[in-house]
């Protein structure tokens, strides 16, 4: 086999979809899986549709999540430009030749009679400037009259072609429309650059979405009328917000941005996308961008649509997460702590009780509300059945527990000591640190335990609380 080349072909129209992403990842795994490469080619020929700023984000984004390519716009390669607007001269190059050869023709219907065809019933074009003698297209080209290149699609037989992941796919050649290759403006249109791309890019596999699947013949028709080989075909399900909605920007939760905004770890963003619409032999589900490499097979790729489960890609980042080294949680962490009441405390060691409760980072001030709770806590909270605890408990407890943090002198000893002193005093510990918890935080659920939480505030806050909360007993 040649040398595999894959290419990821995004329109610069806005931010970057989670199933473009996809798209994207598998035409990266599949590439690096045969020792290939991997290319990005920016389809920017609709200008109508065109964003300011998403070729960046198309950059940013591939960089970030791992997906480094092998020839691209801003990394160059043997066979650029790469960008579709810069390659005008080669696709009109390409449409003269198929005027030549018959397998294309100028069009020079106005706006109003395509209206009117399609008013009167017609689903297709008629191809009415087909039958246009040679030297009247000249003239009236010569004469600026605007005009199109439409391909010319035989009426009869079938077209069929093999795709790797669905198989045998024929469309009758009369289901086909005379597409225009070439616009008005001398841009082409995707039907035409995909073509000319592909081929002189050398792709051999067209990894892209299945709205592709029954327009392909048409491309074939055209690999064949300009004598050049067809490539292999993957086309990939769509991804489901569920049973009938694509995920779309449209509910505001496909922006691959928007999720590492709301703490989502890019590695466990493309961890789970792999695993929609494609499936490893075995059940790991936790697998780095290598191990999908190595995994990654076409039999594997879904013939149905993937549903997306904001649940599991959390469950996966918690995994992440967890596996973090602590000085990247913490870097990741700290400008949201920073917007919480978190702030100024020792956060290191706050991280440290954080980390292994922390799915996604958006959750950080959930994790830590409980800071707030201290004032005015209710005092039933000290009820406590399977403690053992009431009001009159902790109200016993406190100048205990007070005066063992007073006696403390190594913090690592306090849990020690205070377990002595529940002793002493004939209270279970779990009665104790229920109390002392309640008293320091007025929350009745915290990451850690008591002694955690008199590191996290210091002994002399502490011993004020504890007291504060004695005087309100
Ligand atoms: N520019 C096309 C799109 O964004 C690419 C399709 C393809 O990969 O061929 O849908």
């Amino acid at each position: 086999m040649n040398e595999v080349r894959t290419r990821f072909a995004p329109s610069p129209t806005g931010y970057l979809h989670i199933g473009g992403l996809r798209t994207a990842l598998y035409a990266y795994l599949f590439a690096k899986k045969h020792g290939g490469k991997f290319i990005l080619r920016i389809e920017d020929t609709d200008l109508e549709r065109y964003v300011d700023g998403s070729v960046e984000i198309i950059y940013r984004t591939l960089k970030n999540s791992g997906l480094v390519y092998d020839e691209g716009p801003d990394v160059g390669g043997a066979f650029g430009p790469y960008v579709q607007s810069e390659r005008k001269a080669i696709y009109l190059d390409y449409a003269r030749k198929l005027v030549e050869s018959g397998d294309a023709y100028v069009c020079f219907c106005t706006k109003e009679r395509l209206e009117k065809m399609r008013e009167q019933g017609a689903t297709k074009y008629d191809k009415h400037c087909l039958a246009l003698p040679k030297d009247e297209v000249r003239r009236r080209i010569e004469a600026g009259e605007p005009y199109v290149i439409r391909q010319n699609i035989p009426e009869t037989g079938v077209s069929t072609y093999r795709d790797l992941v669905f198989g045998e796919i024929a469309v009758e050649n009369k289901e086909l429309e005379d597409n225009i290759l070439i616009k008005s403006d001398g841009m082409p249109t995707y039907n035409f650059a995909n073509v000319i791309d592909d081929h002189l890019m050398g792709i051999t596999h067209v990894i892209r979405g299945t709205e592709y699947l029954s327009s392909t013949p048409k491309y074939n028709l055209l690999y064949r009328a300009l004598g050049w080989e067809i490539p292999q075909y993957l086309h990939l399900q769509p991804i489901m917000k569920d049973a009938s909605r694509k995920l779309s920007k449209r509910y505001g939760d496909a922006s691959y941005e928007d999720f590492v905004a709301k703490g989502y770890l890019p590695e466990a963003i493309v961890n789970y996308i792999a695993l929609l619409g494609w499936s490893p032999k075995s059940t790991q589900e936790k697998l780095s961008l290598a191990e999908l490499v190595e995994l990654f097979s076409v039999e594997g790729i879904s013939k149905s649509c993937s549903i997306f489960d904001e649940e599991k890609m959390r469950w996966l980042n918690g995994l992440y997460v967890k596996e973090l080294p602590p000085e990247t949680y913490l870097r990741l962490a700290a400008p949201r702590l920073d917007q919480t009441s978190a702030k100024g405390l020792d956060y290191p060691f706050l991280c440290s009780l954080l980390q292994g409760r922390t799915e996604i980072f958006s959750q950080i001030p959930e994790l830590v509300a409980f800071l707030d709770e201290w004032e005015g806590f209710d005092l039933s909270l000290f009820d406590h059945k399977k403690n053992k605890t009431d009001r009159t408990v902790a109200k016993a407890l406190l100048p205990e527990i007070v005066a063992a943090l007073r006696a403390n002198r190594d913090p690592d000893a306090l849990y020690g000591e205070l377990c002595e002193t529940a002793a002493k005093l004939g209270v279970k510990s779990g009665a104790l640190f229920w109390v002392m918890r309640i008293a320091l935080t007025g929350a009745a659920t915290t990451p850690g335990g008591a002694t955690d939480m008199v590191k996290l505030f210091g002994k002399e806050k502490s011993i004020d609380r504890l007291e504060a909360v004695a005087e309100r007993l």
